[in-house]
């Protein structure tokens, strides 16, 4: 891949690919295609088709995906599974079609089966039955990572594909009945300080644990592998260590600013207790989060206070 080689980022409005984006321009690629949803709609096979006809993308970062945090993938079962089948099946058979020199297909940590020893090996794919909450998902994602090796083996399309931990930074979705925990607390923490509201209510027991990795960490990592990582098999790239939902509650409190009382709602669910990640393959590419968990909340708070002034 050179400065010049027509990249197509897939979603680039959504926090991944905007935060791919970002790394591509700041590294001196000059020659991205960006779609909106609008523009067009991944999940209609024609337009993809008639896209990758005309666009002639020579490489394709698939970051386009419905997401959503334990609530909205509880509830929005049938459209994780429909949408997201549809968006990989779309966009990986147009790349073969279309001679694309290399596709990176994004999944997540969701994958692994619920109880599967920690931390997670990519070796324990499909050894045990999935977390229910986000089932829908993750059969969509694990659809994702069989189509890249199936295109490999069978027509020996070079498509690869990265499993990322739970991300946040620029461009999350503040959405606080579909968003992921880590901006749908720095909202309600917020507000709460804003407004002078003596308690914080954090769903479920507070003991889960989680990873988190700052979505530019990973963008660098998206980059590693487009320029170095040609394997049959995919990658987690994690953060390293987890925190559980109790002291990432206090730590967002404290960075907020909110000095009131946090309550834990045991009616909401708690999802999967753990989802650690080995990362060491990734690492053997060279690669390091550099942005610490701290750091990282401290500025993506600072962009959501400058951008929702009125939340
Ligand atoms: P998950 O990693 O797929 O389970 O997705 P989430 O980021 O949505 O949730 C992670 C954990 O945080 C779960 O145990 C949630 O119950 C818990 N959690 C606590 N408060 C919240 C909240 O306000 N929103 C969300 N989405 N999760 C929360």
């Amino acid at each position: 891949m050179n400065n010049n080689s027509k990249i197509y980022v897939a979603g680039h409005r959504g926090m991944v690919g905007s935060a791919i984006v970002r790394h591509l321009t700041g590294s001196g690629f000059t020659n991205l295609i960006l779609k909106t949803s609008a523009e067009l709609d991944l999940r209609n096979q024609q337009s993809v088709n008639d896209f990758f006809k005309n666009e002639k993308p020579e490489y394709v970062f698939l970051a386009a995906a419905k997401v959503g945090g334990i609530n909205a993938n509880n509830i929005y079962r049938a459209e994780f599974l429909y949408d997201n089948l549809a968006i990989e099946i779309n966009v990986i058979e147009a790349a073969k079609q279309n001679s694309v020199k290399k596709l990176l297909f994004l999944g997540s940590s969701c994958i692994y089966p619920k109880s599967a020893p920690q931390p997670l090996k990519e070796e324990y794919l499909l050894t045990g039955i999935l977390e229910s909450t986000n089932e829908p998902y993750a059969i969509a994602k694990i659809a994702g990572i069989k189509l890249c090796e199936a295109y490999r083996s069978q027509y020996g399309c070079n498509f690869i594909s990265a499993m990322p931990t739970n991300l946040y930074g620029p461009n999350d979705n503040y959405d606080l009945e579909k968003s992921h925990v880590l901006p749908a607390l720095i909202r309600k923490f917020h507000a709460a300080k804003t407004n002078g509201s003596s308690e914080v209510i954090v769903w479920g027991s507070g003991k889960p644990m989680r990873e988190f990795l700052h979505v530019d960490d990973l963008a660098a990592a998206c980059l590693i592998l487009m320029q170095k990582y040609d394997g049959v098999g995919f990658l987690n790239v994690g953060f390293g260590s987890d925190i559980s939902i109790s002291d990432l509650s206090f730590l967002l409190a404290d960075i907020v600013g909110f000095k009131g009382k946090i309550v834990f709602d045991t009616s909401r669910a708690d999802g999967t207790v753990r989802k650690l990640m080995d990362s060491s393959k990734m690492q053997a590419l060279g690669w390091q989060p550099k942005i610490g968990l701290k750091q990282g909340i401290s500025d993506t708070y600072k962009i959501f206070h400058e951008q929702f002034l009125h939340i």
